[in-house]
């Protein structure tokens, strides 16, 4: 049974927006900067699984990001050796896309990117949430997000 102190502690977290979507199930992955990933916590109330982008032909950590946030859309061009690859499934959208390119607004253009996949109960990807981390000062923001409204979706988790 429980004692009224208890309630009145479950009382308190509940009022704090930022304690309720921070999911104790939330997963991130090696990588992911600090401050990135508590930003990408709070972006659903599902869990979330983080996983920072890094390319697949150097290793690269740092990215030249060209966005759509209104198609839902993100491509990354390593800063290292130029490669590209795309996020989740923004390749089958990019032709509709009308993508801009990403830049802090102290100038930098250059960004390690982490992606939030949210997942509902049976581990299906719902949402995919970009985030990015300036090179130079470290700034932290979302640049696009968007909807998975199909299934199966492991192959999605593994593109970032
Ligand atoms: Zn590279
Ligand atoms: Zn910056």
């Amino acid at each position: 049974m429980r004692s009224r102190t208890d309630k009145a502690v479950g009382c308190l977290f509940g009022t704090t927006a930022t304690m309720c979507r921070v999911h104790a199930d939330d997963q991130v992955g090696d990588g992911v900067p600090a401050d990135l990933a508590a930003l990408l916590r709070e972006v659903d109330d599902r869990p979330v699984r983080i996983s920072a982008s890094a390319c697949g032909d150097c290793g690269g950590r740092t990215f030249f990001v060209h966005f759509d946030e209104v198609e839902g859309g993100v491509r990354r061009d390593c800063g290292a050796c130029g490669g590209r690859a795309f996020i989740a499934d923004s390749a089958e959208y990019w032709e509709e896309a009308e993508p801009c390119v990403a830049e802090c607004p102290c100038g930098c253009d250059e960004f390690e990117v982490a992606v939030a996949f949210s997942l509902t109960g049976d581990g299906s990807v719902r949402w995919v949430t970009v985030g990015l981390r300036c090179q130079q000062d470290g700034t932290v923001a979302v640049c696009a997000d968007w909807k998975i409204s199909y299934g199966p979706t492991d192959h999605l988790l593994t593109m970032t």
